[in-house]
């Protein structure tokens, strides 16, 4: 995948069915200034009722916020990736903060995670990012690398086409406080720059880096407009239809 303008909503276990199908009904009627990839991680339930109802066309993709690492078997409550291949859900979250903490998602768990949801056909929007204790201590930029490292960084260069990568500092999820533009700059610049090492210039420049952390209509325009910030993320502001297009005609 070239790299893209991609504005991902991620609503998490918010909205019923009538709900989550109004939001995504205003986010794909509402006017572009701009090309952008609107992405919508939506709760498994909602899938089948927003294909329905909303165009899901190339103004609107969903996305599922989690999948399991194995294709079916003895794993009560799991969703495996091939059901959402079957689905026709053509994006997936992995390694959101959430799941790592409240899951016990760890890199080697979802490098499996990636490898099955990529078998199935899927892409994948992957999450990093540094707790503020990590932050605090200045070595953010090895945490990421070492997140990168022990999952994302097993894929060839073919893969990494599709692969979209947030950066979501854990400090800035849910809390009102966003990093920075410069702080999100200095990261998404080093994540390129890991990517160049890796699997050089083409893949580093065609594979787009989204910043997530607090994003909102006010400041999604100075985000978006640093040079290695490819787009958001977006939990919160997200279940706004009106902010979420505002954020999406940031670019
Ligand atoms: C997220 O959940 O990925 C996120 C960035 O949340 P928020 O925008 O609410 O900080």
């Amino acid at each position: 995948m070239a790299r893209k303008n991609v504005a991902a909503g991620n609503w998490k276990m918010n909205t019923n069915i009538s709900q989550g199908i109004e939001l995504a009904q205003t986010i794909s009627n509402a006017g572009r200034d701009k090309e952008v990839l609107v992405i919508l991680a939506v709760p498994f339930t909602h899938i089948f009722a927003l294909q329905k109802k909303v165009k899901t066309s190339s103004k609107v993709i969903l996305a599922a916020q989690t999948c399991h690492h194995k294709t079916s078997g003895a794993y009560t409550g799991e969703i495996s990736p091939t059901m959402l291949a079957d689905m026709k859900v053509p994006y997936v979250v992995l390694g959101h903060s959430e799941r790592r903490e409240y899951n016990h998602e760890n890199n080697s768990l979802l490098a499996a995670k990636l490898r099955a949801a990529l078998d199935a056909g899927l892409k994948v929007i992957f999450c990093c990012g540094e707790s503020l204790e990590i932050r605090k201590a200045g070595t953010h930029i090895s945490y990421v690398k070492t997140q990168l490292t022990e999952s994302l960084f097993q894929l060839d260069a073919q893969e990494m086409k599709n692969i979209v990568i947030a950066y979501e500092p854990i400090w800035a999820i849910g809390t009102g406080e966003t990093a920075s533009p410069v702080q999100a700059q200095d990261m998404h610049a080093a994540i390129r720059d890991m990517l160049r090492k890796k699997y050089g210039k083409r893949v580093a420049d065609n594979t787009s880096i989204l910043y997530g952390g607090s994003v909102k209509g006010s400041n999604a325009k100075e985000l978006f407009g640093q040079a290695d910030v490819d787009g958001g993320l977006v939990g919160g502001a997200s279940l706004n239809g009106q902010e979420f297009v505002q954020i999406i005609n940031s670019f």
